[in-house]
């Protein structure tokens, strides 16, 4: 599965590859020669809006993020990489530090969410690291958009 190091301008971007299960990490820092060194040395395709990076000399996989909507992003990163999303993945990492998700007994959230969530959705996943707790069901219809554009086999 491709992994992604990003420019700290592409916060936005970074949730939602994340939450297409994309490995990703934000290079915190101005984007320069250093962002795209260690790219090079992890192995991860790096993502800018910054577009002189394109002049320098780069071994690794540079892809400048010309959109400013991080909807057009998601469908520019699919497509300049022939990625192909799938829903299995989608919420196995988590939004905040990256790491994988577990999933997570509705009872044991009950305390830890709002009480409007809690009643409305039924599946919860956490991360073991930070403590978070997610609920897919809130990004569904933008999860299927995002299938329907770019698996149309995976339909629900
Ligand atoms: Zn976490």
């Amino acid at each position: 599965m491709t992994t992604f190091l990003a420019d700290s301008t592409l916060r936005k971007l970074v949730k939602w590859l994340r939450i297409m299960g994309y490995d990703t990490v934000v290079h915190e820092g101005t984007a320069d020669r250093v962002l795209l060194d260690r790219g090079a040395r992890e192995d991860r395709v790096v993502l800018s809006r910054k577009k002189e990076l394109a002049r320098r000399q780069f071994r690794g996989t540079l892809l400048i993020v010309v959109s400013d909507r991080v909807n057009e992003q998601i469908d520019e990163i699919i497509q300049r990489l022939r990625l192909v999303p799938r829903r299995e993945d989608f919420f196995t990492r988590c939004l905040t530090c990256n790491n994988l998700l577990e999933p997570v007994q509705r009872e044991n959230v009950k305390d830890h969410v709002p009480p409007y969530v809690f009643k409305t959705q039924h599946v919860f996943v956490k991360c073991p690291y930070c403590g978070s707790i997610f609920w897919p069901g809130t990004h569904r219809e933008r999860m299927t958009a995002i299938l329907n554009r770019h698996n149309p086999t995976d339909r629900p």
